[in-house]
């Protein structure tokens, strides 16, 4: 497996993860139960990684998430919670309402 994208916001990685899988290259999210401490910002040593399986599509993934990244300004908007409907700032990974994380229901 090679690591092919790092972030302090959960929601990002998990953002990356989507990207890749519309692409069919499996990945898998490391470290994320060390993120989420203090409004979804983890710190420096404890960001969530994204890896990939096949190390000879790792080019090919970072080249997808240098292109979703750049144009995905929707990142930086709120964001509707999947349980209640409630619409939370983009700083935060978790619905303040019913404690419904951001992409839970994905997975
Ligand atoms: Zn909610």
């Amino acid at each position: 497996m090679r690591k092919v994208y790092s972030s302090p916001k959960t929601n990002l990685v998990h953002f990356a993860k989507s990207v890749l899988e519309a692409n069919n290259i499996e990945s898998v999210i490391l470290r994320e139960q060390l993120a989420g401490v203090v409004g979804g910002i983890a710190p420096l040593d404890a960001w969530p990684e994204l890896w990939v399986h096949d190390a000879e599509r790792l080019e090919e993934a970072r080249q997808l998430l240098e292109a979703s990244m750049a144009k995905s300004e929707t990142l930086d908007k709120p964001w509707q919670c999947q349980g209640c409907g409630e619409k939370i700032e983009a700083q935060f990974t978790q619905c303040w309402k019913c404690d419904t994380e951001f992409g839970l229901s994905e997975s």
